[in-house]
Order: structure tokens, then C-alpha cells, then sequence
């Protein structure tokens, strides 16, 4: 195979190529539309006019008013401001337990740490060994202390995909005052997703995981629920406050437009890429499976017998084949998620996340093969696992 001038980017689910349309809106922001947006003359205007066509249009694809979004500096911030918003303005004496899962991003994990240093009781929801959450199990954990359910609607790191609206049906029906919450980061414009209706009470994305630029996230906060804000300031943008970055909400905003209307295209070409590789894998005995075929379409998760994933990852980089040890976020730690599934360490260790867009080529992934065959070959004979 040879070798390919261009990067093998196959790490999309860490954050992508921001898209022509996004550079193109940032860049209009930044050089005409740059005024304030709070200020009250014609420049500020202007900017203040991307910020709400931003927020109309986002909220025309989520189905829900522009009145319950919130930009955030990204889906971390989104995270914690709903998750330590519910349960400051929750009166412990209404209770004290959050409900969530064993994989969820270190985004939803930590803040919900730091309030069980607080008190707080939080228990965590697995899934069966084949990557599937039953929403019995969480409504089973549900009772009349529980003030927050927080789920992701897909997994970063296994692409586990989250029955949402089943989970938040059983949870409100087992005790209709709990906070439903829901990191949607891998899950916007690539799975089915809207608030018409839902039992979502708060959800969480980002946009450079959509082809939008790092440093922009979105907070739905469904109208009437009840948040203590954890930051103080100007009186827009309340959750968030502060000047907006206009740049970036129309970036976001541009590849909302652009990347909605493609979404089931989009999945479907993953989901060829998907069964391309997967068809390849099987055939090779060294690589062991971490995801499943019901999972998103846009992720796959497989170990390397023998060869430690960072050691793999560097040799594939010198080919210009570009994926993730586990996720992005664990920055080479082991993966928490592969040993909630009770993955044995000589899995975990080895293990490897690749990740689709809809530019991914099947000549892209015959570079990832030929450079996985090449690195089986020389590195197992190098690495000496314990
Ligand atoms: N949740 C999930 C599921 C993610 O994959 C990520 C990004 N790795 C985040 C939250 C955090 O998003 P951001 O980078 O915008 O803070």
C-alpha cells in the first residue's frame, strides 16, 4: 500500500476538521460582523443578530425554543453547569441521589465526584456484556431522594448507544420530579435526536465534534427547570455569562445548517466504513472487537494482541494514520470504560478507538489495515506486554 501523501485522519470522535461553511462564518464574524453584541449601536446589532439567528436555527433542529439555549464554552462547561446547577437548586432536604452510568465522560464523572464529596449518594448504572443499558435498571434505582438522572446518549469511547427517551420514561414514571439529564455530545446530527415531546430536561453538545470550532457548546434547559447558575456576571446569556464569542456561535451555527440536512447520509456512509473494517477485523487474528455492530456507526474500538495501544498509535502517526488510544479526554490513562465492561487489562492495554466522518475512504481504512498488519509484525516481537 502506498504510502498516502494526505493524513489518515481517523480520530473524529476526539474533534474534526472544521467545515468550509464554519471557517467561513467565524471569519465573517471576526472581520465585518465584529461588534459587541451587547452594544446598542448598529455594529453591535449586527452581531447580536448572529446570535439569535444562531439560537433560532439550532433550535429549530432540536425542536425546542431558542429561549432554552444556552452557548457554553463547550460541552464540559455544558455538563457542569447542569449537573451542579440541578443539585444546588435542590434542596437536600428533597434528597441527595443522582442516578448515572459507569461510562459516562469524565465531564459528567467528576462534578458528580465532587458532589459526593458534598454528601451526595451517586450510583452508577452498567451495562450488560454486550453493550446494552436496560432502562429498568435505572428506573429500579430511582426513588423519592433522587433528584437527577444523567445519561450519555452515545459512548465516546465503545459507541454504546443509550435508549434516552426509554430511560427517561422510566425514570419520570418511577418519580416524575427527577431531572433528566443528557450528554448528547456523540450523538448530535448523528443519531435521531429531538425535544419535541421528550422527557429530556437537559442535554449537553459541542461543537467541534460537528465540524464547528473548539471553544463553542450548547446547554438545552428545558423551560421551568430550575438551575443555580455557577458563574455571575452580565445579564446575557445567563448560564453562561459574559461576551459572547460570536465567531464561534456562527461557526457552530453554519455547520448546523450544512451537516442537519446530510445527517442519515452521513451515518449511513459511517456505517458502510464501519462494516468495511469490521469485515477486515474479523479476519485478523491478532484484533479483538471492543464495540458492537448496534453501536454508532461512526466508532469502533478494537484491541491489538501484544502491542500497547500507545506504542501502536506512534507507529501508525509515522504513517500519517492519525486515531485514539481510548478517548482523546483520558490522555493515554487507562481506559475506565473497557474495565466497566470488564474487559481483562491485556485488553484495555492494547486497545485502539477509530473514528469515522463522512469524508472517511475505504482506501483510508486499507492504509489503517496495511499499517496494523505492518505494525503487528514488527511490534510484537518488540513490546512485552505484562
Ligand atoms: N461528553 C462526551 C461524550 C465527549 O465525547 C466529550 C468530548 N470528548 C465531552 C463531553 C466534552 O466536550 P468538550 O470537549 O466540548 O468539552
Amino acid at each position: 500500500m502506498p504510502l498516502q501523501m494526505t493524513p489518515i485522519y481517523l480520530d473524529n470522535a476526539a474533534t474534526t476538521r472544521v467545515c468550509e461553511p464554519a471557517q467561513q462564518a467565524a471569519i465573517h464574524a471576526m472581520q465585518e460582523a465584529y461588534g459587541n453584541p451587547s452594544s446598542l449601536h448598529r455594529k453591535g446589532l449586527e452581531a447580536e443578530r448572529l446570535v439569535t439567528d444562531a439560537k433560532k436555527e439550532i433550535a429549530s433542529v432540536l425542536r425546542c425554543t431558542p429561549e432554552e439555549l444556552f452557548f457554553t464554552s463547550g460541552a464540559t462547561i455544558a455538563n457542569n453547569i447542569a449537573l451542579l446547577g440541578v443539585a444546588f437548586a435542590t434542596h437536600k432536604s428533597k434528597g441527595n441521589k443522582i442516578v448515572t452510568t459507569t461510562i459516562e465522560h469524565p465531564s459528567v464523572h467528576a462534578p458528580l465526584a465532587m458532589l459526593e464529596d458534598q454528601g451526595y449518594e451517586i450510583v452508577k448504572i452498567s451495562p450488560s456484556a454486550d453493550g446494552i443499558f436496560d432502562p429498568a435498571d435505572f428506573a429500579e434505582a430511582v426513588d423519592e431522594r433522587t433528584i437527577l438522572v444523567s445519561t450519555m446518549a452515545v459512548n465516546n469511547e465503545i459507541g454504546i448507544i443509550l435508549p434516552v427517551e426509554a430511560i427517561g420514561k422510566a425514570v419520570k414514571a418511577k418519580n416524575p420530579a427527577v431531572m433528566f439529564h443528557v450528554d448528547a455530545v456523540q450523538a448530535f446530527l448523528k443519531q435521531p435526536l429531538t425535544l419535541r415531546g421528550s422527557t429530556i430536561d437537559l442535554m449537553s453538545f459541542s461543537g467541534h465534534k460537528i465540524y464547528a470550532p473548539k471553544g463553542i457548546g450548547v446547554l438545552y434547559c428545558k423551560k421551568g427547570v430550575r438551575l443555580t447558575p455557577l458563574f455571575y456576571g452580565g445579564s446575557q446569556n445567563k448560564l453562561f455569562p459574559g461576551t459572547e464569542s460570536v465567531p464561534l456561535i456562527a461557526a457552530l451555527a453554519a455547520s448546523v445548517r450544512t451537516h442537519h440536512p446530510l445527517r442519515e447520509q452521513t451515518a449511513e456512509h459511517c456505517a458502510m466504513m464501519r462494516d468495511y473494517l469490521l469485515e477486515q477485523i474479523s479476519q485478523l487474528p491478532e484484533l479483538t472487537l471492543n464495540s458492537w455492530v448496534h453501536g454508532a456507526p461512526h466508532i469502533v474500538n478494537f484491541s491489538v494482541a501484544g502491542v500497547k495501544s500507545e506504542v501502536m498509535l506512534h507507529f501508525l502517526e509515522e504513517r500519517e494514520i492519525y486515531l485514539s488510544s481510548g478517548s482523546a479526554c483520558a490522555k493515554g490513562a487507562k481506559s475506565y470504560v473497557l474495565s466497566a465492561m470488564g474487559f481483562p487489562p491485556s485488553r484495555q492495554d492494547t486497545a485502539l478507538r477509530v473514528s469515522f466522518s463522512r469524508e472517511t475512504t475505504t482506501e483510508q481504512i486499507d492504509a489503517l489495515l496495511a499499517g496494523l498488519k505492518e505494525g503487528i509484525a514488527v511490534l510484537q516481537k518488540t513490546t512485552h506486554l505484562r
